[in-house]
């Protein structure tokens, strides 16, 4: 009979209710440990690829919680912020696409929908649909903590938080550039946008080349390879203008005009052309003093830049074969009346020298990449590759005038502060890679004006950043480097909109604070929401002295009680529950934060707490591809959690989620997965109702082995888990655990030993790793342990421990023994095809164990040369006969040298008796080889040897013989 796994799954979430057993209260005779996951954002319902997140938060917190600490794991709800409303003027506005989107993808009943018209009951239905399926996934959350963005008590926490900003001289009134959604009139966020990408931009140079009195400006990062331009390049059919820019003639494509508005630059258009006007025109260099070719490129994107762009062939991969490129479509050219001549006198203008790039460097790259036409995706690898060696390494040629013999970084700002200051070049801010709003409209930066700023430029401010990420746990460690960088590359940021729901900003309410600054410190507010929720605060009575109170220790109890129409002890317990929780000891967060919300947590802790309070760990994860492809509504593969859990269980699905990657990896979900996990769990757990509780008395061969396997489990799984190396917990937890397992049953099989003279040690193994499942697997894990007789819910049974007296290592080498003998026995059957009637096998004589462990000594001390072991061999009198046998010799060492280390170590401390550990095999070897087996010592006299094998015996690697 199938499990039923959902009446499983309802019985555990109403035990762990009713038992609340995910309700944390300090505690101080128990270390606390903190949380927390981004809390989501409510406008869909959760899918496989949130579930990532969360499921790896709560493994982190049950594994917590099992190691003993005290582990408050708690969630709020995010309503703050703009796409909630666009959506609900969408649904207004009779949107079919989006309608069918709730319908049919998200599973949301038709008459819900109908009320989606007002925001509020988008967010409260999703909130719902979210709450629960984190219910039913098993998150182990305590509820009492629940909050959402818009409650009263938090509104007036952000206004808090503002308050402490502004008085730092954090927020301020200014002009600062933003991305900007034109078609919206907003700035934009990486909420705001498809694919959710945070629009990162910079400051380009616009070198200006000259034509009659018009200036064509090219935008670059790279001002100081204008020595290296041979040409240019324009969309011959895109749109351009003639326009006066700032009193000065350019000519640039009609999108780069509409850019410059935006960035407050003064426009006006004289006149419109094709780009194929200016094709064959000459143009000057600036500093270079050339003369150089406009050619047609229909590569040139209208909207990058200006629409033109400068060629400098030598150091740019693009450039160079898009040239290459040209010389075979020469009709091309012909057909804008150029001639051949044109196009072969471009040669590549080398200007940097840098180790390792003989020639012409771009030409050195593309070569390096195997690259042949310009459509090839590996060019922009081979340009990063190029642009950060020149870059680092890479030193001005005596072709680049006053620049010679500077290092590339240096002459990128040289080069480009003398040609802005005569007037040679300009600067643009742009985007560094085009965004889209999630109105569909490509975004821009726009230059704002009276707007709110947070001053993430502030140097102290980023050097506190830096400081705090030092002192941080990070994981995967490799991340640290993006937060680092994340640091340094933040401006000012606009931290209020005029629309969307959310708290106003305090001294100037027609602003709304967004979702990218309300959300930074919050994870302070769980400890005050718990008692917004029993009734004791509401926002009516508190101001600002209660935050100072309960969150920095500022004022006294007696004020705070007063002012806030409060009792004492109320103020007290909450000062006092603050403390005891925070700092947050572990967030939780998908990658694509690090660049925003994550570093925004970091600082923001920094600058209203003390450092006691600032962050501890920062865990970071990948994402979640769908059979292998990227989960996307376009695809239609976008699985929704709760159908998910309801078609395969939740805990089937959480072990998938996790198995199939380590943290920053991405994790392919396939359906075929996730049935396998469930087959394997409900193998263990039909194994917990299979044995039952029996003493187990004398103990044979394989059970010391199976408890000491269970040992090295338990120690490398643990050693996993506090990497968060998850992956790897799971596969020695399940699959290695299982193939112990397997053979240790064959063996007990081939002795005929039944359930009963088992059962104990089974148990003994199955108690410690349902303990190691439980936080990946936490339902059936609950079931299972009941099953094994136990009354607590197994979160209380803590994560099991080594017990180092079970570790076996005589146990451990005998069954690789057997098994390497069995392996060997069958692959010599399956080479010559015999089917033998005897087995013989012979272990090693007495003093080739005496020469072993001589060598085994030597290789131990690092001693692995064949010359000097066989002369100190030789030389002494007990070993002395190897001299007859130096194959031999060479063998053992070699036989050592392909043992793991740690086999190695093992080894020093034993002596095994292989005939007693092949006798107690000889059952399963006849069984498994199917045939008689007999088992000779070598040193015996009596033996059986008709081909003299047993003379090639050596330890750990008895010899064999068939007939
Ligand atoms: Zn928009």
């Amino acid at each position: 009979m199938p499990l039923d796994w959902s009446s499983i799954q309802e019985k555990w979430r109403r035990k762990w209710e009713e038992q609340k057993i995910f309700e944390t209260e300090p505690d101080p005779s128990k270390k606390k440990y903190f949380v927390t996951v981004a809390y989501p954002y409510p406008n869909s319902p959760q899918h496989i690829g949130h579930g990532r997140t969360y499921t790896l938060a709560d493994v982190h917190a049950r594994y917590m919680r099992m190691q003993g600490y005290n582990v408050l794991f708690p969630m709020g709800f995010h309503y703050t912020g703009t796409p909630i409303l666009a959506m609900s003027k969408r649904i207004a506005a009779d949107d079919q696409e989006l309608m069918d989107t709730f319908i049919s993808i998200y599973k949301v009943p038709k008459e819900q929908v109908a009320n989606f018209n007002e925001p509020i009951n988008i967010a409260r239905y999703f909130h719902n649909e979210i709450r629960q399926g984190m219910q039913e996934m098993g998150y182990s959350i305590d509820w009492r903590r629940e909050f959402t963005t818009i409650d009263d008590v938090y509104t007036k926490f952000i206004s808090w938080q503002f308050r402490k900003l502004r008085e730092k001289g954090l927020v301020a009134q200014g002009s600062h550039p933003v991305g900007w959604c034109p078609n919206d009139g907003n700035p934009v966020s990486q909420h705001d946008t498809m694919g959710d990408v945070e629009p990162e931009f910079t400051e380009y140079t616009l070198v200006k080349f000259e034509l009659d009195g018009y200036k064509i400006p090219t935008a670059t990062l790279r001002p100081e390879t204008v020595f290296g331009v041979t040409n240019l390049w324009i969309n011959p059919d895109a749109e351009y203008l003639k326009v006066q820019v700032d009193g000065e003639n350019w000519i640039i494509s009609s999108k780069c005009a509409d850019k410059l508005r935006f960035l407050n630059r003064a426009i006006a258009i004289q006149d419109k052309m094709k780009g194929r006007e200016l094709v064959g025109k000459k143009f000057t260099v600036p500093l270079a003093n050339r003369s150089v070719t406009m050619f047609p490129a229909s590569f040139v994107e209208p909207a990058d830049g200006t629409g033109i762009v400068m060629s400098v062939p030598a150091h740019a991969p693009y450039d160079y074969q898009a040239l290459e490129d040209l010389k075979q479509s020469k009709s091309l050219l012909s057909s804008f009346g150029l001639g051949n001549d044109q196009l072969e006198s471009v040669k590549p203008i080398v200007i940097i020298e840098s180790e390792g790039y003989k020639d012409i460097p771009a030409f050195v790259v593309i070569n390096k990449h195997g690259i042949k036409t310009q459509d090839d995706p590996k060019l922009e690898e081979a340009t990063a590759d190029l642009y950060s060696h020149e870059f680092y390494k890479g030193k001005m040629l005596s072709n680049t005038t006053l620049y010679a013999g500077m290092s590339v970084a240096r002459a990128r700002d040289e080069v480009k502060k003398s040609m802005v200051k005569q007037k040679l070049a300009d600067t643009m801010l742009d985007l560094i890679k085009p965004v889209r709003c999630r109105c569909g409209a490509e975004c821009v930066v726009k230059l704002l004006s009276d707007q709110w700023f947070i001053n993430y430029s502030d140097a102290n401010w980023k050097s506190l950043a830096h400081k705090c990420i030092n002192s941080m746990h990070l994981m995967p460690d490799e991340i640290r480097s993006e937060f680092d960088y994340t640091v340094d590359w933040l401006k000012e940021r606009a931290c209020a909109r005029k629309s969307g729901l959310g708290t106003r900003l305090p001294w100037d309410e027609e602003w709304i604070i967004e979702s990218l600054s309300d959300s930074v410190i919050y994870m302070a507010y769980y400890i005050i929401a718990k008692y917004v929720t029993d009734g004791s605060l509401d926002g009516y009575r508190l101001n600002d002295s209660f935050f100072d109170y309960v969150l920095l220790g500022n004022g006294s109890t007696n004020e705070v009680a007063k002012s806030c129409n409060l009792s004492i002890d109320l103020v007290n317990r909450i000062r006092n529950e603050f403390e005891y929780f925070y700092p947050v000891d572990s967030r939780h967060s998908g990658r694509d934060l690090v660049p925003n919300h994550l570093t925004f947590f970091i600082f923001n802790h920094i600058a209203i707490f003390p450092e006691s309070k600032w962050p501890k760990q920062i865990v970071v994860n990948g994402s979640v591809l769908m059979e292998g492809k990227k989960m996307s509504k376009s695809l239609g593969n976008i699985v929704p959690l709760r159908s998910a859990i309801r078609d395969h269980s939740a805990d089937a699905i959480r072990v998938s989620m996790l198995v199939a990657a380590e943290l920053l990896q991405d994790a392919d979900f396939t359906l075929d997965a996730v049935k396998g996990i469930r087959d394997r769990l409900e193998r263990i757990y039909n194994m917990c109702i299979q044995f039952k509780n029996k003493e187990s008395t004398q103990l044979e061969q394989e059970d010391k082995w199976i408890l000491s396997r269970l040992q090295h489990t338990v120690e490398n799984t643990t050693v996993a888990m506090e990497r968060l190396r998850v992956r790897e917990a799971l596969h020695n937890a399940i699959y290695a655990m299982d193939q112990h397992m397997q053979w240790y049953f064959k063996r007990a099989d081939a002795k005929e030993r039944n359930d009963d003279s088992i059962s104990g040690v089974v148990r003994q193994v199955l108690g410690a790793r349902v303990r190691m499942l439980a936080p990946f697997a936490p339902f059936i894990s609950e079931e299972m342990w009941e099953t094994l007789g136990n009354d607590k819910s197994v979160t209380l049974a803590g994560w099991p421990k080594v017990d180092e007296s079970k570790f076996d290592y005589a146990a451990d080498e005998s069954e690789i023994l057997i098994a390497n003998l069995l392996a060997d026995a069958q692959n010599i059957i399956k080479v010559t095809k015999i089917k033998p009637k005897k087995v013989f096998i012979y272990a090693a004589a007495s003093w080739k164990w005496n020469i072993y462990s001589k060598i085994l000594g030597m290789v131990m001390q690092g001693n692995t040369n064949f010359g000097e072991i066989m002369k100190t061999l030789v030389g002494d009198a007990s070993t002395s006969k190897v001299k007859e046998s130096p194959d031999m010799v060479k063998r053992m060492i070699d036989d050592i040298l392909s043992d793991p280390l740690d086999s190695r170590e093992r080894k020093v401390k034993l002596s095994l008796d292989e005939v007693k550990v092949l006798d107690d095999a000889k059952n399963l070897l006849a069984k498994e080889l199917d045939a008689e087996i007999v088992i000779y010592n070598e040193d015996d006299q009596s033996k059986v040897d008709p081909k003299n094998k047993a003379k090639v015996a050596r330890p750990y690697k008895p010899a064999l013989f068939m007939e």
